[in-house]
């Protein structure tokens, strides 16, 4: 068996980094069961059998209504050694007999927000190494609000807290709880909050305090009075179905999207030719080899989208800067157009109509009307054009093939 270490499934990494907890999210729980870490077998990865792991991580609510069990390393066909990788832990937490029922109360919770495999003693280095402060103080802002929770924690998450509290300064005032020799503990009680330590639910001995648990947990939720719970209420005080299923459905989009089992094809829509890149990419490195272009001026004489082709009469022109070309992003007029309008618009345009022996006041007044469009035209078009443009660019791919540009899944701006 491997000492212990970080689980090297980057899937369930993933999704951990999602959401720190197994079942329901600590902030809504009502019983927090905190442990050191989240235990896996090192091959649990490598089964079929680890979709229901990742489906249960998405939702654990919605898994233990769906299955029934609350964690899917109770399910039949669990493939592995059922005496060790969590297995234990989560089958003797059965034992306290709560059912989906109460799916919404129950969270779990480790010091650790990493999937680990192997027992944390076998290498207490490496779980200081793993230990995350922001984590720790997200589960002690959790244990000290004043939503009414109750948490469960073993004796050895007790003195790794008071070892926290030592270092860290979080958990301080866990610091001088003394442990009686067994059982099961009341060690905090302030506001809504109770605290009580007593063994791991991977260790034999919490068969002695499953009972006091239950029994702990029901009076808790009955002295509470809690709408949301099941113990000791009528069926009238109970959520309605629609509202469950709105609160089952709150996921991070992180998770949702690293799920989705349709991602949008990135191949080219026009000649299906799969070597395609994201078109800003292809332009920055176009850019690095090409002259920059000339713009300002040129774009009032041309138009915004030739100003670039005239442009490019200065530039060189190997390939990469013809890609540089294809691949520009739309471009907004800026205060140099402005100024160039004013001169193109008050000094050149009146000149060149004088050598056409058209009246000075008549020349100047069509450099008027002149200027006036141009200026509207470019603030219309850098509010109303410009805008659509650049999303539709940052969001574009491109064919190295066909050079069509494109947005996956969605319309071809370029063919
Ligand atoms: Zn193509």
């Amino acid at each position: 068996m491997s000492s212990f270490q970080k689980h090297h499934s980057q899937e369930l990494g993933a999704l951990f980094q999602a959401k720190p907890f197994q079942g329901q999210d600590p902030e809504k729980a009502k019983v927090i069961i905190l442990g050191n870490d989240a235990n896996y077998s090192e091959e649990i990865s490598e089964q079929d059998f680890f979709k229901f792991i990742l489906e249960y991580h998405v939702d654990g609510v919605k898994f233990w209504k769906k299955y029934g069990v609350h964690h899917p390393f109770l399910l039949e066909n669990y493939p592995l050694n059922k005496t060790g990788g969590g297995v234990p832990y989560h089958r003797n937490f059965s034992k306290l007999g709560y059912t989906s029922e109460h799916a919404e109360i129950f969270s779990f919770v480790e010091l650790l927000n990493i999937p680990t495999i192997g027992v944390t003693s076998t290498n207490l280095e490496e779980f200081w190494g793993l230990i995350n402060i922001e984590h720790l103080k997200w589960l002690e802002s959790i244990m000290l609000s004043k939503e009414p929770k109750i948490f469960f924690l073993s004796r050895s998450v007790l003195q790794r807290l008071q070892e926290i509290a030592k270092k860290y300064n979080i958990f301080s005032w866990l610091s001088d709880t003394k442990l009686e020799a067994s059982g099961l503990q009341a060690i905090y009680q302030k506001d809504n909050t109770s605290i009580f330590v007593s063994y791991s639910f991977s260790a034999s001995q919490i068969h002695g305090v499953i009972d006091s648990i239950r029994a702990t947990i029901d009076d808790f939720l009955k002295k509470k009075d809690f709408k949301s719970s099941i113990v000791g209420s009528s069926k009238t005080e109970r959520l309605p179905e629609s509202e469950k299923i709105i609160k089952t459905r709150e996921l991070p989009s992180v998770v949702e999207t690293k799920i989705s089992p349709n991602p949008p094809s990135y191949d080219c829509p026009v000649c299906n030719s799969k070597s395609t890149k994201r078109t800003s990419l292809v332009w920055v490195k176009g850019q690095s080899r090409s002259k920059r272009k000339t713009s300002g001026l040129g774009a009032i004489f041309f138009g915004k989208r030739t100003g670039v082709m005239g442009g490019s009469m200065w530039s060189t022109t190997d390939n990469q800067s013809k890609l540089s070309e294809l691949t520009a992003p739309p471009t907004f007029f800026g205060i140099s157009d402005f100024l160039g309008a004013i001169l193109v618009c008050f000094l050149i345009f009146p000149f060149i109509l004088a050598l056409f022996g058209i009246p000075q006041e008549t020349a100047s007044l069509w450099g008027k009307n002149f200027f006036i469009f141009a200026t509207i035209f470019m603030v219309i078009d850098d509010i109303f054009v410009y805008p659509s443009q650049k999303r539709n660019w940052d969001a574009s791919f491109f064919c190295n093939r066909c050079s069509a540009q494109y947005i996956p899944g969605g319309k071809i701006l370029k063919q």
